[in-house]
C-alpha cells in the first residue's frame, strides 16, 4: 500500500471519514438528547405522581399529613402552611433540600444538593378547607445522570473507535474499487506507437470503469487502423513514387551511355518528360488526399446547375474520347440546381469521365446523366460499357492506390488515387459515391447530392 497525498484513493478516504464522522456526531447528539429528554419525562412523571398523593392527603386526610412523612412511601417531600413547616420527610432535610431556590410554582426543576447529590424538585400549593399549603416535593436525579454519563461514555469511546475502522475499511475498499484504474493506467503506459495492437484490461464491461476502458480500447482500434493506413499509404505512395523515378533514371542512363543521334536524344527526353508528368500527376494527386485529410482545401458552395457542368465535363474530355473513337452523351432532365463546392465537384466528375474514356474499349459508349428522381436529391451517373469491375475488387476500388489491373493502370496513366479523391470530393459536398458493375458488361458510377429546393 503506497501512500500519496494527491491520490484520489486518500482524498477519497478522507471526504468519506469527515461525511460519516458528521453523521455519527449529528447522530450521537440526536440520541443523547432524546434519552436525556425521555428520562427526564420519567422523573417529572414519577415527581407528578407523587406530589399527587402528598396533595390528596393534605387536601382530604389532612391529619394523614404526619403520618405519611413519617412512614410513607414517598421520600422527599416538605409542606409549608404559611412560613410554618407542617411536615417533612427524614430524607428532606437530610439531604439539604430545605435550602433548595424556589422555582416557577407547578414547573419542575433540577437542583444539585450540598452533599453533591442532583435532584428535581417541583413546588405547587394546594387549599383544603379554607387552608392553603405549599407543597414542596423533590425526586433522586442521580439514576438518570448515571444512565446519561454511561451513554456519554459509549459515544465518546464508540465514536473514535467506529470511526478508525471506517477509515481503514474506507481506505481499503477505496483501494479496491480504484484497482482496476491502476492497471489501466499500467497498461495505457505500455501502449506505444508500434504497440497500438495492445488492448486495457477489463474487469466487467457493464460497470463505469469496464465502460472507460472499453472506450479506450475501441479509440486504440481506431489509432491502430490509422496508423495501420497511413503506414501503408506511405509505403504505396514512395512505391509509386519510386517507379517513375527509376524509368527517369534508367532512360537518362541508357541515353547516356549510347552514342545517339538529335532523333534519338529527343526521343529520350519525350520519354523522360513523359514519366516526369506522369510524376507530377501522382504528387499533385498525393498533395490533393493530404489537404483532404487536413481539411484544409477551402469549400466554397455556390448553387450549380448540375446538367450544365456535366456538360462541360464532358466536353473537357470530348478529344480523349474522339482519339478512341468513343462517344460521351449527356442526358439530363433539365436544369438540377445543387448548393456544392464547384471546383472539387467538377474534379469528382472529371476522374469518372476520365476513367469510363480510359479504361471503355475503342469504339465504346459513355453516359452521364443527370436526373432528380427523389425530392432531396440530384443524381449523376457515369455510364459506360467497358470491362467492367469484378466483384471481388468493388468493396476495395475507393481504396488509395487500389487498382484491379495495376499494369494496365500505370499504361493508361493512372495514379490509383482518382477514385480516393473522387470520394472524398463528393462527400465534401455533402453528398456519396455508388457503384454497380457487371464484368464485361460496364459500369455505373452513381454520385448523389443533396438537391437544391428552389430549383425549377
Ligand atoms: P487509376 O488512376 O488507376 O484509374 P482510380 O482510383 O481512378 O485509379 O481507379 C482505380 C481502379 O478502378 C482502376 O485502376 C481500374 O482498375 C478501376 N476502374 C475505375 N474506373 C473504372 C471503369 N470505368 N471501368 C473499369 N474499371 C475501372
Amino acid at each position: 500500500m503506497r501512500l500519496h497525498p494527491q491520490s484520489v484513493r486518500i482524498r477519497l478516504t478522507i471526504w468519506y471519514t469527515i461525511a460519516l464522522a458528521l453523521i455519527v456526531l449529528a447522530f450521537a447528539f440526536a440520541i443523547y438528547f432524546v434519552v436525556r429528554t425521555s428520562l427526564l419525562q420519567q422523573t417529572d412523571q414519577q415527581l407528578n405522581k407523587d406530589f399527587a398523593t402528598v396533595a390528596r392527603v393534605v387536601t382530604d386526610e389532612p391529619a394523614e399529613i404526619n403520618e405519611l412523612a413519617q412512614h410513607g412511601s414517598i421520600n422527599l417531600f416538605q409542606i409549608f402552611e404559611g412560613n410554618e413547616v407542617v411536615a417533612e420527610t427524614d430524607d428532606w432535610s437530610r439531604a439539604g433540600l430545605e435550602k433548595a431556590p424556589s422555582g416557577k410554582i407547578g414547573l419542575p426543576w433540577s437542583w444539585e444538593a450540598p452533599n453533591g447529590l442532583p435532584y428535581r424538585v417541583k413546588q405547587a400549593t394546594v387549599t383544603s378547607i379554607g387552608h392553603s399549603y405549599l407543597i414542596r416535593i423533590a425526586e433522586d436525579e442521580q439514576t438518570m445522570r448515571l444512565a446519561l454519563k454511561s451513554l456519554t461514555m459509549i459515544l465518546l469511546f464508540g465514536i473514535p473507535v467506529a470511526l478508525a475502522l471506517a477509515v481503514i475499511g474506507g481506505y481499503l475498499l477505496a483501494g479496491r474499487v480504484l484497482g482496476p484504474i491502476g492497471a489501466m493506467a499500467a497498461k495505457a503506459g505500455e501502449i506505444t506507437a508500434d504497440r497500438l495492437a495492445e488492448r486495457l484490461p477489463v474487469e466487467d464491461p457493464h460497470d463505469e470503469f469496464g465502460r472507460l476502458a472499453t472506450v479506450f480500447n475501441q479509440t486504440f482500434a481506431r489509432l491502430e487502423d490509422s496508423f495501420e493506413r497511413l503506414r501503408r499509404f506511405t509505403a504505396d505512395a514512395s512505391h509509386e513514387l519510386r517507379t517513375p523515378l527509376t524509368a527517369i533514371r534508367s532512360v537518362g542512363e541508357v541515353g547516356l551511355q549510347q552514342n545517339i543521334d538529335a532523333t534519338a536524344c529527343r526521343e529520350v527526353i519525350a520519354s523522360m518528360l513523359e514519366e516526369a508528368d506522369r510524376l507530377t500527376k501522382l504528387v499533385d494527386s498525393l498533395l490533393t488526399l493530404s489537404r483532404a485529410d487536413a481539411s484544409s482545401v477551402p469549400i466554397k458552395r455556390e448553387l450549380t446547375d448540375l446538367s450544365a457542368l456535366a456538360a462541360e465535363v464532358a466536353d473537357c474530355l470530348q478529344v480523349l474520347a474522339e482519339e478512341k473513337e468513343q462517344t460521351v452523351q449527356i442526358v439530363t432532365e433539365g436544369q438540377v440546381f445543387a448548393e456544392i463546392d464547384t471546383a472539387t465537384l467538377r474534379q469528382a466528375l472529371i476522374n469518372l469521365v476520365d476513367n469510363a474514356v480510359k479504361y471503355s474499349p475503342r469504339m465504346g459508349h459513355i453516359r452521364v446523366v443527370v436526373r432528380s428522381p427523389a425530392d432531396a436529391e440530384a443524381v449523376i451517373e457515369v455510364i459506360d460499357d467497358g470491362p467492367g469491375i469484378p466483384l471481388e475488387h468493388q468493396s476495395r476500388i475507393f481504396d488509395r492506390f487500389y487498382r484491379v489491373d495495376k499494369g494496365r493502370s500505370r499504361e493508361l496513366g493512372g495514379t490509383g488515387l482518382g477514385l480516393a479523391i473522387c470520394q472524398w470530393a463528393v462527400e465534401v459536398n455533402g453528398g456519396r459515391i455508388e457503384l454497380e458493375s457487371e464484368e464485361s458488361r460496364g459500369t455505373v458510377f452513381r454520385v448523389i447530392i443533396p438537391k437544391h429546393h428552389k430549383q425549377s
